[in-house]
């Protein structure tokens, strides 16, 4: 089975180039934030992310969480939200069936309040880590509790319960992962280290396979060329060991099946070769 993969961006923020790449340069330059939109032949429309939204602006505002926008200046026009530019391709916002969270950053589920009828998929040990987390504690966690709707957790559902489990995977250095419609079409994989049970997808298209790689690095180079982050960029990293591990995993994979693309989340390079 195949679907259909195009990439959006929903705003984006400012960051200095050496955070992320240790052998990068002193200089704010834009991180885009990606979100795909899937169309599963059965399964309808499928959200992977959502980007920023007006909602972040507007939780912004107030203190503790105003502290973020100094850190990450943020780049947002209304227009450019995953539901603005849904509606503008005629997909309306209720007939979006399913969003999967690759993990719990503002700049990922910034849209999800816009979705009334999407269903929540995301890793069981990343709900965990959010599921209490309010004031300071979130926002060192860089997740905002008014993004998630009053019923979100009742449309939410565990990766590890929905997906059927796969203990060999065609793609080298990924050992596990889980089918997610029981046709191979979308296989989501642990991706640890950036956050706390993050995920990426294998998405299979008609063209080729895409590996959706959320945050597991923030730049192409950084896998293609094996380039850990700078030592302040490390501050913000759940697990650095399990990041370094999860990033040689990519370059493992760049190396020995360069048919499969990967995405990171804020490479507009890398975006861009696939819009
Ligand atoms: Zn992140």
């Amino acid at each position: 089975m195949v679907v259909k993969l195009n990439l959006y961006t929903a705003g984006s923020c400012s960051q200095i180039e050496k955070m992320v790449l240790r052998d990068g340069q002193f200089k704010s330059v834009r991180f885009p934030s990606m979100f795909a939109l899937i169309e599963h032949p059965f399964q309808g429309y499928i959200l992977f992310d959502t980007g920023y939204s007006s909602h972040v602006l507007e939780g912004l505002k107030h203190f503790p969480m105003s502290l973020y926008a100094k850190m990450t200046p943020i780049e947002f026009e209304e227009q450019e939200s995953a539901v603005h530019q849904l509606q503008a391709r005629g997909i309306a916002p209720e007939s979006i069936k399913t969003i999967i969270i690759s993990h719990f950053h503002i700049d990922h589920i910034g849209g999800l309040r816009d979705f009334p009828n999407a269903t929540f998929l995301f890793t069981r040990s990343a709900g965990k880590s959010i599921q209490k987390l309010t004031g300071f504690r979130a926002l060192i966690a860089a997740f905002m509790p008014e993004l998630l709707s009053d019923d979100f957790w009742q449309r939410a559902r565990f990766i590890e319960d929905q997906g059927i489990p796969l203990d060999t995977l065609d793609y080298p250095g990924f050992e596990r992962g889980y089918d997610l419609f029981g046709d191979g079409s979308i296989v989501a994989v642990n991706l640890p280290g950036h956050a706390t049970g993050q995920i990426g997808l294998f998405v299979k298209t008609e063209e080729r396979t895409v590996l959706l790689a959320a945050d597991a690095c923030w730049r192409s180079r950084a896998f293609s060329q094996l380039i850990y982050p700078h030592l302040l960029a490390r501050l913000f990293i759940a697990d650095n060991k399990a990041f370094d591990v999860t990033l040689r995993k990519l370059h493992r994979l760049h190396l020995m099946r360069p048919d499969i693309k990967i995405i990171p989340t804020h490479c507009e390079e890398a975006i861009c070769s696939l819009s």
